[in-house]
């Protein structure tokens, strides 16, 4: 038998149920719900990897502190990474030997008019990301990543915007929307059980889809120019510090980067220092 490793990166904001930002943030009213909806999306997603086929599965949790699932309650097959910073960040556990990548819980990229919570790695210092003068999602870059490696992406689950963004950017890739936006903070959303069947079928066919090699590796542009507008002013400053960074403007930055893996150390530095400067100006 040959060997279906299978890496499910799980976000939150592109959860059923989840539309507003207490629910996403430790701390929020209703934060703890989410991270059960959370945990019961990646039970879907393991369950259907492992009916189409997957021979090993760990689930790497992908949103904000990345320690929001909850290890009781997941599937005990897989394994699951949690905790952060983590060298791959989003796409940790993701290496040349890993048959499949699942999306589960994604959303738009921060330009995004029409995306529930849409925004790009960090909500309160990115104001848009770029790749080679186009703005893109966590789903490409992620998705980049691993191409990188030689590994497709299977699925995406999220509201129908980043499904449509994934349609056209991810070739052969599962989707399945679970609610469509009403506002960046409002969602008409599929009843959580009802987001799970769809999610748990949709897993099964991707993972299947990799066993019968029918996924194709989304190609990486020969060139890398990574360009990000952050949105407070004096961050700019400091995020033109990074060797080889340059400023085109008050608040944009950009640096040509040799390969996926050094975008995103770069976008998670700039991402850090980003933070850091809004949290001295609290
Ligand atoms: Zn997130």
């Amino acid at each position: 038998m040959c060997l279906m490793d299978v890496v499910i990166s799980v976000d939150m904001e592109g959860v059923a149920g989840v539309a507003t930002r207490q629910q996403t943030r430790p701390g929020g009213r209703d934060y703890q719900l989410a991270r059960a909806l959370m945990t019961a999306e990646a039970n879907a997603a393991i369950a259907g990897a492992f009916d189409g086929g997957a021979t090993s599965v760990v689930v790497n949790d992908s949103h904000g502190p990345m320690d929001n699932l909850l290890g009781e309650q997941l599937d005990p097959r897989a394994d699951y990474v949690v905790g952060s910073p983590k060298p791959a960040t989003m796409m940790q556990e993701v290496t040349a030997a890993t048959g499949v990548v699942l999306f589960v819980g994604y959303h738009a990229g921060a330009s995004d008019p029409a995306g529930v919570l849409a925004h790009t790695y960090n909500g309160l210092g990115f104001a848009d990301v770029r790749l080679n003068g186009h703005s893109v999602t966590e789903a490409e870059l992620n998705a980049l990543m691993a191409a990188e490696l030689g590994v497709p992406v299977g699925l995406i689950t999220g509201d129908t915007a980043i499904c449509a963004v994934a349609e056209k950017a991810l070739p052969g890739v599962v989707t399945v929307p679970v609610k469509t936006a009403i506002g960046y903070t409002a969602a008409r959303s599929k009843h959580p059980s009802a987001a799970r069947q769809a999610i748990q079928a949709g897993a099964q066919r991707a993972v299947a889809d990799a066993v019968a090699g029918a996924l194709r590796v989304a190609p990486v542009p020969d060139e890398l120019m990574i360009e990000v507008d952050l949105r407070p002013h004096g961050a700019a400053e400091l995020a033109a510090r990074v060797p080889g960074a340059e400023r085109l403007g008050a608040r944009t930055v950009r640096r040509r980067v040799a390969d996926t893996r050094e975008m995103m150390n770069v976008l998670v530095v700039w991402y850090s220092l980003t933070s850091q400067f809004i949290a001295s100006q609290a």
